[in-house]
């Protein structure tokens, strides 16, 4: 693969009391060095249970994982936890919506920033507490070096993630995968925490995966989106093509909850009926298609009969023709 990141046919399936749920099922996509991926999706898309495969993160226990993954030339699923380990932290880090998950309430903020840049790179303590409080300072901390002594309940919701956005970024990682992480945060905490992950890749070079639920946050952050649905990537396209120029119903919907993108789209949208399908049963076909405004406009009755597949590139894994998905868009969707 000639992409930094490229995640190849990827199925990841949970053994459960209840049957097999199939979280991820057969999702492909590339990001370059420097740029960001957005992931989009509802809840139970699949995009959180993709990034901790990434990471390594999932217990073998139960669960089956299929596909590949390359990080910079090296397969990842088949890789063994001690190169994991390696791995985490130093060349691929992460940042949650909840930095309480990733910073402990027993140690101090400054000691927990430190730590892994100790393990990855054999500095010393002392070096090791000069990089931390020079991460601190980057990222908006005032007083770093006496802030280095707090324990993270001394700092507010977003001095911790920014405290959490220091300790990922200290090992200098190619990737970074953050995960929902201003969805705690008000509206301007959020906007300068997303302002400082834009700056420090400019500085790091890092390739970012950027995982929401959020359009707006979306807009503004990444290069390339990534549709995800029942565990699928329904459509695929450079953030300007997919949000003015949206080809899939399901991407429609999530549209319409944003009004206000700067796109061509707006309220006159439609939201979408119904709730996501169960992954430990899901629809025959077009898993979209039990909620699908269109799928009567495929002869055949093809959507619940053939799971439409996703071309590499821009595209849309959809039944409806080219012709009819920009017919639609225009004549129903796109507002006058
Ligand atoms: Fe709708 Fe059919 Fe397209 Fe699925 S394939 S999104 S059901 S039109
Ligand atoms: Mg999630």
């Amino acid at each position: 693969p000639d992409a930094f990141l490229s995640v190849r046919d990827l199925r990841v399936r949970f053994s459960t009391e209840d049957g097999v749920v199939k979280a991820v099922d057969g999702l492909s996509f590339d990001v370059e060095r420097g740029k960001t991926l957005g992931i989009v999706g509802e809840s139970g898309s699949g995009k959180s249970v993709t990034n901790l495969t990434i990471l390594g993160l999932h217990s073998k226990k139960n669960t089956a994982i299929d596909g590949e993954i390359y990080l910079d030339g090296q397969e990842l699923v088949e890789a063994p936890e001690k190169e994991m380990e390696k791995l985490r932290g130093n060349k691929v880090a992460m940042i949650f919506q909840d930095p309480l998950t990733a910073l402990s309430p027993y140690y101090t903020v400054g000691r927990q920033i430190a730590e892994p840049y100790m393990k990855h790179t054999g500095a010393s303590k002392k070096e090791a507490k000069a990089r931390a409080i020079e991460m601190l300072a980057k990222v908006g901390i005032p007083q770093p070096a006496t802030r280095f002594n707090d324990y993270p309940h001394q700092f507010s919701g977003g001095m911790r993630q920014r405290a959490m956005i220091a300790m990922a970024l200290i090992c200098d990682p190619d990737l970074l995968i953050a995960d929902e992480p201003t969805t705690a945060l008000d509206v301007t905490v959020q906007a300068q925490i997303l302002d400082l992950l834009k700056d420090l890749q400019q500085e790091f070079g890092s390739a970012i995966v950027f995982i929401t639920h959020d359009l707006g946050v979306i807009a503004n952050m990444a290069d390339d989106l990534l549709v995800m649905y029942a565990g699928r990537a329904v459509e695929r396209g450079s953030v300007q093509e997919v949000l003015r120029t949206p080809k899939h119903p399901y991407t429609w919907g999530l549209l319409s909850s944003m009004p206000r993108l700067g796109s061509d789209v707006n309220e006159a949208l439609m939201p979408i009926p119904g709730s996501p399908p169960s992954l430990l049963n899901p629809p025959s076909g077009c898993p979209f298609h039990p909620r699908c405004a269109f799928k009567d406009e495929v002869a055949g009755g093809l959507c619940s009969a053939e799971r439409p597949t996703l071309a590499t590139g821009r595209a849309a894994a959809c039944h409806l023709s080219d012709g009819q998905k920009q017919s639609i868009f225009i004549d129903q969707i796109k507002p006058r």
